[in-house]
């Protein structure tokens, strides 16, 4: 704000600046009684602003400024209000502006806000800022604001580190901890949506519960260290081989269940038998023959989860009892595909 010399400025002029200097006297002096009442030591806490609104000049605490990395030298006693906003993170700027318009005009009884406010050095800091008008002039327009704002760049980090860990243990929860692909509670809980959706759109759906053929023998003949890896692949040929068709989770030891949204009979057989492929021809082993047994159902509507998962397993025992190693649907029909025998 440019200086002018008393000679300057008319006696107007003069009146109206000391008017301006006496509001600012005035509401530092209040300001001031109420900050010793309530001087705590608060964490984060830069001290207080005071905004003369209609001349649009800002006096505050150095340390406002100073946690930018701005020395007091850098600084004029009194800045335009545009030092601050102008430092806002573009995502934020549309809020705190309107926020502090509808204070401004009566809306709210306080201003309060968190928002990025760059530094210095480009990085980004939290600042948590809370003010009200304190003077209006006989029309109600705002005449001088004061607040009080805190540095949360610490809080904002703890956070977002605890929003990040806690999406990370959602993903978990969901998670088989062996193999990674959906865990039988949240495969269970796919299969319901997915039941209901297909009960709305009015669109069939199919649930495949896929065997590993004698696991138990891989595990005696190699440990389980072995058979563990076994396991894992052959989830992950599962998934690969679904792709986008489908969803894949561990039912519960050496048994899958596969969900085909939006899937007819025929389409399934094909997309069944491309998986049960897939690990026949897996490249994770190449001296050990692991092949799988699936059986599988229509949802038509009408039948319960319990229903379908027992049907799945009819036709799987099917597909055990006719050598292993094939796909089974519709128990009544009992239709095998073609079977490739491992050697
Ligand atoms: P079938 O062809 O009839 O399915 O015979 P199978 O040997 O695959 O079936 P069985 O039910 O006799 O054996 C399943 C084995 O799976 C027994 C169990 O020790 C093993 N198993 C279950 N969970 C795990 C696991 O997490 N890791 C390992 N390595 N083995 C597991
Ligand atoms: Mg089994
Ligand atoms: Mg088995």
């Amino acid at each position: 704000m440019r200086k002018y010399s008393v000679d300057e400025l008319s006696r107007e002029e003069l009146i109206d600046q000391i008017d301006s200097q006496a509001v600012f006297i005035q509401e530092l002096l209040k300001e001031k009684e109420a900050q010793v009442r309530l001087d705590y030591p608060w964490k984060g806490n830069l001290g207080h602003w005071y905004w003369n609104v209609q001349t649009n000049e800002v006096m505050f605490n150095p340390l406002k400024a100073q946690a930018l990395g701005y020395t007091k030298e850098e600084l004029p006693e009194k800045v335009p209000y545009d030092f601050f906003t102008s430092r806002l993170h573009p995502d934020d700027y549309d809020r705190i502006m309107s926020q502090m318009a509808e204070h401004l005009n009566g809306s709210t009884s306080v201003y309060e806000v968190e928002y990025r406010i760059r530094a210095k050095d480009g990085s980004w800091k939290w600042y948590y800022d809370r003010g009200k008008v304190t003077r209006r002039l006989a029309d109600g327009s705002p005449l001088f604001a004061s607040g009080i704002v805190f540095d949360i760049t610490w809080r904002k980090e703890k956070e977002e580190n605890l929003e990040d860990l806690a999406a990370t243990l959602i993903e978990l929860m969901d998670q088989d901890e062996l193999t990674g692909i959906f865990n039988r509670r949240s495969i269970m809980g796919q299969l319901k949506a997915q039941m209901s959706l297909s009960g709305i759109n009015k669109e069939p759906l199919i649930v495949a519960m896929v065997d590993i053929d004698d696991f138990k023998q891989i595990n005696d003949s190699k440990g389980h260290v072995f058979g563990d890896y076994v396991l894992k692949e052959t989830a992950k040929a599962l998934k690969d081989s679904l792709g986008t068709q489908g969803m894949v989770g561990r039912y519960g030891g050496e048994e899958f269940l596969l969900i085909l949204p939006v899937c007819s009979i025929e389409a399934a057989k094909l997309t069944l038998e491309n998986c049960r492929v897939a690990v026949i021809h897996n490249e994770f082993l190449t001296n050990e023959a692991v092949s799988v047994s699936i059986g599988f159902a229509l949802y038509q509507g009408g039948q319960t989860l319990e229903d379908l998962v027992t049907e799945s397993d009819m036709n799987l025992y099917c597909a055990k009892a006719q050598g292993k190693n094939c796909v089974i649907g519709l128990s009544l029909d009992a239709v095998t595909l073609d079977r490739h025998n491992v050697t």
